[in-house]
């Protein structure tokens, strides 16, 4: 093992800590909060406990108001003991009310949470990173590493960059070419991997056990997952400290998703939101939709697929938390649904022109499922209702590429112009819908 002998803060000193340790969420074996993340007993995943005494005595909505404009106004919250955690201004991205989306769907309290402006990389990934890192720190590695569709490699080798950690990153070799240079251009070591997801993902197990490094997703992935809490707690926070009725929320591993549940629950626990049913709804693209699949089919047990979509972000055929996403979903009422490649970019173009947000796939994939659960009556027109947008446009331009208008090269002339311009009138823009074959 890489881990350093000597560390600033004992990892393992929690008095006094709301961080308690580590419980599998199959057969509640308790453990230790190190870089484990597999029940020894049962092969369950680990999950964060915490000490809610400890938080409800120091956390109030004042305590959090006056904290950082970041994550880490929730510090207590998250798995760290740090005084000084990572904050490189990751979260408190803004949450919208929509106006012309809600009327174009037909709702009336519809919000969009955008993470496509989160800091530093501009994706949802940027709060599990900030979280992940800095227990890596405190658990003493020096060299972390993760296994990404993309936007983690992104959160990950900038991050690791600003905290001095050193660097190397796991992607499948057929990513966006944005998502590869906004890796690169922090400097970490990339591997692309000839293979998907998955199998970078498996790759990455076996070198997490022979060299030691804090992967962020695979033996740091108790602590990393806790990072999309904030997800809910910001939502809950900005709504003024109230729960919504619905949320919409995109799917990979459904790790994200069953966080954001979790994260509201804790509010209710220590008294800073009144508990209220939320429904629970989940996007998953057509060729790669294992969750939607075994919620279409009322399973209880995923199987595995091998992607084809466009939505490489959230493309993962072998999702680690698909099987709680899915009894998230029957539970709170909700729905897991997949839709087309033709719909991610139709849904990416939709949010664009009603709300002036870019966001990438992913993000195209969750309007186009909010859409279609609102035709098919899933979503109640009054209903408080989120959507999550995870990621950026600017770093998955191939998807929408033919798929939009081009601009009008003139001369520098006012005639020109004026003869451009004459026709750009006539254009019908319905011209440009995506038709894919
Ligand atoms: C990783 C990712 C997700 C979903 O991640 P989970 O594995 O389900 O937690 C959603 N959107 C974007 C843009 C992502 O990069």
């Amino acid at each position: 093992m890489t881990q350093a002998t000597q560390t600033k803060i004992n990892p393992n000193n929690l008095t006094c800590s709301p961080l308690a340790g580590l419980k599998c969420k199959e057969c509640g074996a308790e453990y230790e909060a190190k870089a484990i993340h597999v029940c020894e007993l049962c092969f369950g995943p680990l999950e964060v406990k915490y000490n809610y005494d400890v938080i409800k005595s120091r956390v109030t909505r004042e305590t959090i108001q006056a904290g950082p404009n970041s994550i880490w106004r929730y510090r207590d919250f998250l798995p760290v003991t740090s005084e000084e955690p990572i904050d490189v201004g990751t979260g408190m991205t803004p949450l919208i009310k929509s106006t012309r989306l809600a009327r174009r769907l037909g709702l009336k309290n519809l919000y969009i949470k955008n993470d496509a402006v989160n800091m530093p990389t501009l994706s949802f990934k940027d709060r599990v990173v900030s979280v992940a890192l800095t227990r890596a720190k405190e658990l003493g590695f020096t060299t972390v590493s993760c296994a990404s569709t993309g936007n983690l490699a992104n959160s990950t080798a900038a991050i690791a960059a600003h905290a001095g950690l050193d660097c190397c990153v796991f992607i499948p070799s057929d990513l966006e070419a944005g998502k590869v240079l906004g890796t690169l251009i922090y400097n970490p070591t990339v591997m692309a991997v000839k293979g998907n997801y998955d199998q970078v993902n498996r790759l990455c197990c076996e070198v997490a056990n022979t060299h030691g490094w804090g992967f962020v997703n695979i033996n740091l992935r108790p602590y990393y997952s806790e990072g999309s809490k904030t997800l809910g707690f910001e939502v809950a926070e900005q709504l003024g400290w109230k729960l919504p009725d619905h949320i919409v929320a995109p799917l990979a591993s459904g790790s994200l998703y069953t966080k954001i549940y979790k994260g509201f629950q804790e509010f209710v626990k220590v008294g800073l939101v009144e508990d209220k049913a939320v429904k629970f709804s989940g996007a998953q693209a057509e060729g790669c939709s294992p969750i939607a699949q075994a919620f279409a089919e009322n399973r209880d047990f995923i199987t595995p697929v091998k992607p084809n979509t466009i939505a490489k972000s959230i493309a993962i055929g072998n999702p680690a938390d698909g099987i709680y996403a899915v009894e998230l979903a029957q539970k709170t009422g909700g729905h897991i649904a997949a839709v087309t490649d033709a719909e991610i970019i139709a849904g990416i173009k939709l949010l664009a022109e009603t709300e002036g947000i870019f966001t990438e796939t992913a993000g195209g994939t969750t309007i186009a499922v909010l859409q279609k659960l609102v035709a098919e009556g899933k979503i109640d027109p009054e209903e408080i209702t989120v959507v999550y947008i995870t990621g950026n446009g600017l770093k998955t331009q191939e998807a929408v590429q033919g798929y939009i208008g081009e601009p009008f090269t003139i001369e520098a002339k006012l005639d020109s112009f004026e003869r451009a311009y004459e026709r750009a009138q006539t254009l019908d823009r319905l011209d440009w819908e995506p038709v894919l074959v």
